[in-house]
């Protein structure tokens, strides 16, 4: 269940995707990509389970060869007997309409093509693959995405709208000849998609760039020129905390002003990071939004110089991961429980207040307070927990209410 859209969308065709509704009035989903070599079909099959366990409503893997291909349909029995139905969107460039042709198997089993117009072919035969990519589309009556990407942008339409600009009496900035290079490639291959028997409502569009404002301004004015679903992410966004921030900064605007349907982050994995990192950022950014909730937040302060002892960040981790790591579990059996709140604060200063404001709240002592830590429950202070066990008793306290006040619900 989802808390009320308090953001009106931009009006976009719905388009189904095996299970899972994207655009129209649908809440914004999460997507990943795999990063494994697809011809692996074991690992590659396992890397789709653990993003969609995190969260992942679709996983992108890449096909670029027969053994990729090949090993498509495998990956999606695999996932079948795990009883995962996540949809997979198969990634082409250059020999995507060879690979679909030869191997139906895999254009089958796929939910969804993504088609990079300026990776399709050169000259001519760039229509023609194009075409043949969509043909095959309507054939197994599958979406396509149409993914513009600047560092992959159709070169000989640049050059020609940098000629036709160049005419001009008054020349655009090269910058806004590359937006319109950009949007025109994604629409115009929507256009040429229409015509060739893809209907509105199984076509989604993205136009990535790796610039904040860039991908702010091009959506800004896709959105207002189409309403095909619009997938959105900064690509490259790079590693940590730049790559977190940096989404975050450009999809956060664009989300508000109800531009997307899809979101994913590009994030580099740090060495030994785990590939769902980007499933939680995507995530958190719509749960911070309040257009969706998918785990119960917690709410911690920053800690100042009247907490000199780390427990209070202990413990505010500590049921961070707590409540992730329920939620597969909780999910099912208590709906409502991501709505949740819960408070770990500091001392006593804003403590007892947002605890009382949370679901539930502990406000542990600062600095020269005396050692106990009332808890909130619902806005009443039920119990004053001390001693050793008080993180312990803390998530048993938290465990009694999700049980109480969500399992209610569930019956
Ligand atoms: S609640 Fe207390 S410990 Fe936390 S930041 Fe505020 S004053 Fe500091």
């Amino acid at each position: 269940m989802n808390p009320v859209d308090p953001i009106a969308r931009h009006a976009t065709h719905a388009v189904r995707i095996r299970n899972l509704m994207v655009g129209g009035t649908a809440p914004v989903a999460v997507q990943s990509m795999t990063n494994t070599d697809t011809a692996d079909e074991v690992g590659t099959a396992v890397q789709i389970a653990q993003l969609h366990r995190a969260g992942s409503e679709l996983v992108r893997i890449t096909v670029n060869t027969l053994e990729a291909a090949a090993a498509v349909p495998g990956i999606r029995e695999r996932l079948d007997q795990m009883g995962l139905d996540v949809p997979l969107v198969g990634d082409f460039h250059f020999n995507g309409h060879k690979l679909l042709s030869s191997v139906p198997e895999c254009a089958q089993a796929l939910d969804k093509y993504r088609i990079n117009p300026g990776n399709v072919g050169k000259g001519q035969r760039r229509d023609t693959q194009f075409a043949q990519m969509i043909e095959l589309a309507c054939r197994y009556g599958k979406p396509v995405r149409i993914g513009v990407n600047w560092g992959s942008l159709d070169q000989d339409l640049l050059a020609r709208m940098m000629d036709t600009n160049a005419q001009r009496a008054d020349p655009w900035d090269p910058r806004r000849v590359m937006d319109e290079a950009l949007i025109a490639s994604a629409l115009d291959s929507a256009t040429r998609a229409e015509e060739l028997g893809l209907a509105a409502d199984r076509i989604i569009i993205s136009c990535k760039l790796s610039g904040v404002q860039d991908l702010i301004r091009v959506y800004r004015d896709l959105a207002r020129r189409c309403s095909y679903a619009l997938h959105l992410g900064l690509t490259e966004a790079g590693m940590g905390v730049k790559g977190i921030v940096a989404s975050t900064a450009a999809l956060a605007v664009l989300l508000q002003e109800g531009i997307g349907d899809t979101i994913r982050i590009s994030l580099t994995p740090q060495p030994g990071e785990s590939r769902t990192r980007e499933v939680e950022v995507a995530q958190e950014i719509l749960q911070s939004l309040g257009l969706r909730a998918f785990a119960p937040s917690v709410v911690a302060c920053p800690g100042c110089g009247r907490t000199t002892s780390t427990v209070f960040q202990e413990l505010a981790q500590d049921i961070q991961r707590y409540l992730r790591d329920q939620m597969p579990i909780w999910r099912a059996q208590y709906p409502g429980v991501e709505n949740m709140t819960v408070a770990v604060m500091g001392c006593v200063v804003n403590g007892p207040g947002e605890s009382r404001h949370a679901n539930v709240g502990i406000s542990l002592p600062g600095t020269g307070e005396i050692p106990v830590a009332p808890v909130y429950v619902d806005g009443e202070k039920t119990v004053t927990l001390k001693g050793e066990t008080i993180a312990a008793d803390f998530s048993r306290i938290v465990d009694d209410y999700v049980i109480r006040r969500y399992g209610q619900t569930a019956n």
